[in-house]
């Protein structure tokens, strides 16, 4: 679904992605891990075309869709996105939020995109707040339905950037069981998380970044488990 090749992303003077290679399959879930700043988030937002990249290409579906002749719109209405925080439109209701990508981008008539949205709340339990507004949502009841909003447009590929890093504790877990539901229903998802505990248990394959390197990918079971590099491991021991 998602090939990186080459990927270079400077700001100014600074390297923030310096080279990376990187594949995901049809299916796959693919985590992302590394320290604060090692450049997660900016190769979620090269992907999804919000940063104009300098060198390297992506490909998604087999089309190149770093080429400056492709309409960016055109390509983030296949991906779908789910930043730490602030998914939702804080002056819509949770209803409004979920059908207004289907309604105006994808020009779904309102009474099938709410039917359909309707399906969606109901899978997540929050049915019965579709009328409610973002603020009268707990931050995980905000989460999964940001994640449902961007499944409403059935993307080719489902983007997470640290989704549960903004929640309470005790609110994290609703969110990464919906992921891996979501995961297990075929999405193909690109994550960067830093929850080792789900990297491990739901990742097909695991990237760890350092200084916009992608220092080390395989399994969880190796990168996780039995890293090669030696900076993945003291990654490792200050995380868990
Ligand atoms: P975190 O775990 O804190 O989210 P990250 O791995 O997502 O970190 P990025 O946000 O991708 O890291 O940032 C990588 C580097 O790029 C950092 O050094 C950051 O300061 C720098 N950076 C990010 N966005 C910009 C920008 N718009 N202008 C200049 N530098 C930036
Ligand atoms: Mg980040």
């Amino acid at each position: 679904v998602l090939r990186v090749r080459n990927l270079v992303k400077t700001y100014g003077a600074t390297p923030v992605l310096r080279g990376i290679d990187l594949d995901v399959d049809e299916h796959q879930v693919v985590t992302l891990i590394g320290a604060s700043g090692s450049g997660k988030s900016t190769l979620l937002r090269c992907v999804d075309l919000l940063e104009q990249v300098d060198d390297g290409q992506v490909w998604l579906d087999g089309q190149d869709v770093t080429d400056p002749r492709v309409d960016a719109d055109a390509v983030r209405r296949r991906i779908g996105v789910v930043f730490q925080a602030y998914n939702l439109f804080p002056h819509l209701s949770v209803l409004d939020n979920v059908t207004l990508a289907p309604r105006r981008v994808h020009g779904v008539p309102r009474e099938q995109a709410e039917a359909t949205a309707m399906e969606l709340l109901e899978r997540i339990g929050l049915a019965a707040r579709a009328r409610a507004y973002p603020d009268q949502l707990s931050g995980g009841q905000a989460q999964r339905t940001a994640i449902v909003r961007a499944l409403a447009v059935q993307p080719r590929l489902l983007l997470l950037d640290e989704v549960t890093s903004a929640l309470d504790p005790e609110l994290v877990g609703e969110v990464l069981a919906l992921v891996r539901e979501v995961a297990a229903g075929g999405m193909t998802i690109l994550m960067a998380t830093h929850e080792m505990g789900f990297a491990k248990s739901a990742a097909d394959v695991v990237c760890f970044l350092e200084g916009g390197v992608l220092l080390e990918q395989g399994p969880p079971e190796q990168v996780l488990v039995d890293p090669q590099h030696e900076r993945t491991r003291t990654f490792l021991r200050r995380v868990v």
